[in-house]
C-alpha cells in the first residue's frame, strides 16, 4: 500500500481499478518490468525505431516525387535523430537500470528533449520542439498501437491516471467509464480541474509522480476530498473508505434540502448565487442545485470537444439550449477564452513559451476576427431566446475593450442586414481577471454594464503564480493580502459607480472566504452548481455586519497564513462540517 498526497480538486471518493493515459492519448503503462521481461523490451525498442525509420524514409521518398529533393530535405532532421545511436543508449539504459518498460522509457527521453528545445535562445531552434514531439509520437504509435479514444470503450468504472491532461482531454470523459482522476501535474483552478469537477469526478491533481507507481489494473482509493490516493489499499484501508464514501452520500443529500430555499444572511440580505458551467447539458443540473442563473458560461469547451472549428448554427444551438433550460433566469455568455491551456488543435502545433502570457483570449479573439464575429454573432442571435449577457474575458486596457465592442459593433450590423432578431440592448461586461483591470477599474466601469471578476487568472497574474503548475500551488492562495485588498478595491469602486459586480473565480466557491466576500460588500457569486448548497449554507447562517467584522480582521494581517487560519475558524464556528 502506498499513501500519496496532492492537491484536492474535486470532492468525493472512489475505489477502483487504475488506467493510464500519455498526454498524447495514448495509453501507457508506467509500469516497472521484471529483469526478465527486460530483453522483451529492448527488442519491441529496436523494432520501433527502425518501424520509425522506414516510416520517415518513406514519407521523404513520396515527399522527393511529389514535391522535389529540396522538400523532402525537411525529414531529414527526424532521420537524424531516429538514428542517433545516443538517443537509443538513453531510451535502453532507462529500461536496462531503472526496468521501465519501453513506451513510459522513450517518452521520458524525448520529453527530455523537447524541454531543451523549448529553452533554446534561438527562435529556429525552438521551432525543432514540434519535430521532437512528432518523433514521439511516431515511436509511442509502434510501441503501443492507437492512440487511446479507445478510454470511450472502457467497459468498467476506471480510476484514470495521467501525468496530465489537457482540458480538451478531460472534457471527453463524461463520454467514458471513468469515475476519477489523478495527475500528476495541475493545481486547484486548472481548467482540467474546473471541468472534472463541473462533471462530478473526484480528482487530486499535483501529485507529482503518481503516473509512474501504478500498473494498470492496480487498485486506488482516490479521495478527492482530502486530496488523497492510496495505491493498492490493504483490506482494513477498503473497509475504512467503503465507510466514508457512505457518510458523504448523506452529507450530499442533506444539502439537496437547500435547493428551494433562498440564499439570505440571517439579517435578510439577499445574495444571488449564480453558476458556472462548461457545456450546455449542466444547464439543467444548475437548476437542481438551486442556482439563481448562470453566472459564467465558458463557451471555448466547444471548442475543445470536438477537432473541428464550431459553425455559428452550433454555437447557436448551444447558447440557445442553455437559454432555454434556464427559462427566465439570467446567462452570461463569455465570449471565447482560447489558449494558454486550452488550445485548439492549431495552437497546439505552435506552442508559445509563456502561454499564460501570450496570445489567450479576447487577445487571440482580436486577432481572428472572423472566427470572434461567429460567436458574437450567435450569442446576439441568442439574446432573443431569453436575458442574456455578453462578458469579455481577460481584458487589460480600455482601448481592447473598444476594440472588442467594435467587433461586437460590426457583429450587430451583419444581423441587421439579414434581419435576424436579437437583443439591442444586449448588456455588455467584463472580467476583471488581471492586475491592470482591476488597478483601471474606474475607466473599465465608466464603459460597461457590469463586471465579474475572475480570481483563478487574478491570482496568478497578481503573485506571478501559475495556476497550473504544481511545484508552485502551495504559493497559489487567495489569502495573499494583495489580492485582498485588490478585491476590496475592485468591489467599492463597483458599488461607487453602481455597477453590478460579481465573482465568478473558483474562489467563489470555497467556504473559506463567504464570510470576507460577504464582508467586502460582494452580493452576486457564481461558482461550480456543485458548490452552491454548501455556500448558501453558510450565507443563512451569518449576518452582513458580523461577515463585515470578519473582513476587516481578515485585511488587518501581513501574512496569508494568518489570513486563511483566521478566516477558516470563523467559518468552522458557524459550519463546522464545511471546513
Ligand atoms: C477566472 O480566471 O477566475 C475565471 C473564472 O476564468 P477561467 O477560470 O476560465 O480562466
Ligand atoms: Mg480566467
Amino acid at each position: 500500500m502506498e499513501i500519496k498526497k496532492g492537491i484536492p480538486v474535486s470532492p468525493g471518493v472512489v475505489i477502483a481499478a487504475a488506467v493510464a493515459l500519455d498526454a498524447e492519448e495514448y495509453r501507457i503503462s508506467a509500469a516497472r518490468v521484471t529483469e526478465r521481461q527486460v530483453p522483451e523490451e529492448l527488442e519491441s525498442l529496436a523494432s520501433a525505431f527502425d518501424a520509425s525509420l522506414a516510416d520517415i524514409q518513406t514519407l521523404q521518398d513520396a515527399t522527393a516525387r511529389q514535391l522535389g529533393q529540396d522538400i523532402a530535405s525537411i525529414f531529414d532532421f527526424h532521420h537524424g535523430v531516429l538514428s542517433q545511436s545516443h538517443l537509443r543508449e538513453q531510451v535502453a539504459s532507462l529500461i536496462t537500470d531503472r526496468q521501465y518498460n519501453a513506451a513510459y522509457a522513450a517518452r521520458e527521453v524525448l520529453r527530455g528533449y523537447q524541454r531543451r528545445f523549448l529553452n533554446m535562445e534561438d527562435a529556429l531552434l525552438r521551432e525543432r520542439v514540434r519535430d521532437i514531439r512528432d518523433i514521439e509520437r511516431r515511436l509511442l504509435r509502434h510501441l503501443c498501437g492507437r492512440p487511446a479514444e479507445d478510454l470511450a470503450h472502457l467497459t468498467e468504472r476506471t480510476i484514470l491516471v495521467a501525468h496530465d491532461l489537457t482540458p480538451s482531454q478531460s472534457a471527453r470523459l463524461s463520454q467514458t467509464h471513468v469515475v476519477g482522476v489523478a495527475m500528476d501535474g495541475g493545481g486547484l483552478t486548472s481548467h482540467t480541474a474546473i471541468v472534472v469537477r463541473s462533471m462530478g469526478i473526484p480528482a487530486v491533481m499535483g501529485l507529482k509522480d503518481v503516473s509512474t507507481g501504478i500498473s494498470p489494473g492496480d487498485m486506488i482509493i482516490l479521495d478527492g476530498t482530502k486530496g488523497l490516493v492510496i495505491l493498492r489499499p490493504d483490506e482494513e484501508m477498503l473497509t475504512e473508505y467503503r465507510v466514508e464514501e457512505q457518510r458523504l452520500q448523506v452529507v450530499v443529500s442533506g444539502l439537496v434540502e437547500l435547493r428551494d430555499k433562498p440564499a439570505d444572511t440571517q439579517d435578510g440580505v439577499h445574495i444571488s448565487l449564480r453558476a458556472n458551467i462548461e457545456f450546455p447539458h449542466e444547464a439543467r443540473v444548475c437548476r437542481d442545485k438551486g442556482a439563481a442563473g448562470i453566472g459564467l458560461y465558458r463557451t471555448e469547451f466547444l471548442y475543445l470537444r470536438s477537432e473541428a472549428e464550431p459553425t455559428e448554427a452550433e454555437h447557436y444551438e448551444a447558447y440557445r439550449q442553455v437559454v432555454k433550460d434556464m427559462g427566465n433566469r439570467p446567462v452570461t455568455i463569455r465570449t471565447l477564452d482560447l489558449g494558454a491551456d486550452k488550445y485548439t488543435r492549431a495552437q497546439a502545433l505552435d506552442p508559445e513559451r509563456n502561454p499564460f502570457l501570450g496570445l489567450r483570449s479576447i487577445r487571440y479573439c482580436l486577432q481572428n476576427l472572423d472566427m470572434f464575429k461567429v460567436q458574437l454573432r450567435a450569442i446576439l442571435r441568442a439574446s432573443a431566446e431569453g436575458d442574456v449577457r455578453l462578458m469579455f474575458p481577460l481584458i487589460c486596457s480600455l482601448m481592447e475593450l473598444r476594440q472588442a465592442k467594435m467587433a461586437l459593433g460590426d457583429a450587430i450590423e451583419d444581423l441587421e442586414e439579414t434581419g435576424v432578431p436579437f437583443r439591442r440592448d444586449l448588456p455588455v461586461g467584463i472580467m476583471v481577471e488581471t492586475p491592470a483591470a482591476a488597478l483601471q477599474i474606474r475607466e473599465l466601469l465608466s464603459e460597461v454594464d457590469f463586471v465579474s471578476i475572475g480570481t483563478n487568472d487574478l491570482i496568478q497574474y497578481t503573485l506571478a503564480v501559475d495556476r497550473n503548475n504544481e511545484r508552485v500551488a502551495s504559493l497559489y492562495t487567495a489569502s495573499h493580502p494583495a489580492v485582498l485588498h485588490l478585491l476590496k478595491d475592485i468591489v467599492r469602486q463597483a458599488a461607487r459607480a453602481r455597477v453590478p459586480c460579481s465573482l465568478c473565480g473558483e474562489m467563489a466557491g470555497e467556504p473559506t472566504y463567504v464570510l470576507f466576500l460577504l464582508g467586502i460588500g460582494l452580493r452576486r457569486f457564481s461558482m461550480a452548481p456543485s458548490d452552491i448548497p454548501e455556500i448558501k449554507k453558510i450565507i443563512r447562517s451569518t449576518t452582513i455586519a458580523h461577515a463585515e467584522r470578519v473582513a476587516k480582521r481578515a485585511l488587518s494581517f501581513d501574512t496569508d497564513r494568518q489570513v486563511s487560519n483566521y478566516l477558516r475558524d470563523e467559518v468552522r464556528k458557524i459550519a463546522p462540517e464545511s471546513i
